[in-house]
């Protein structure tokens, strides 16, 4: 089974951390809204800026609209007295630090819900073109159900 498992590589993903919010100051002061830069997948020369709001609902937990999607995030005391903050993935409701959104759908989830390949564990992409790149990805996304 796991052999048939379609993977799409990461590298046709915006990926995003939520300790970059956390670094920006976002979950500051009851939460904060602003741009966050994301590397953009189709030219790594530039960045996108993707709209962010975070709004602190209660202890340990918050609302996160990224680009128009909500998510959740929950947190728990870390190192320092800070507290270290994770995305609730909308796919599986597991705590995650990092986003993935392929190109082409709307939505955040989490690595194991796009099932992202592991740079390691994908040596056939290793000198794929972006069109055999791009085709796999086409037929990925249809057999996930296309969107989020
Ligand atoms: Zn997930």
């Amino acid at each position: 089974m796991p052999e048939q498992v379609r993977r799409i590589p990461a590298y046709v993903c915006f990926a995003l951390e939520v300790r970059h919010l956390v670094s920006a100051g976002l979950f500051d002061d009851g939460g904060r809204r602003d741009y966050v830069p994301i590397p953009d997948p189709r030219d790594v020369s530039r960045d996108e800026r993707l709209p962010v709001d975070v709004r602190i609902i209660g202890p340990g937990k918050a609302i996160v609209v990224l680009d128009g999607q909500v998510v959740e995030a929950v947190s728990r005391p870390g190192l320092n007295g800070r507290e270290f903050w994770e995305f609730v993935c909308p796919g599986c409701r597991r705590a995650c630090r990092k986003f993935y959104r392929p190109l082409g759908v709307d939505g955040f989830k989490c690595g194991e819900c796009w099932r992202i390949a592991r740079p390691s564990r994908s040596p056939r992409w290793r000198g794929a073109t972006g069109e055999e790149v791009a085709r796999h990805l086409a037929r990925a996304l249809v057999e996930m159900g296309g969107r989020p």
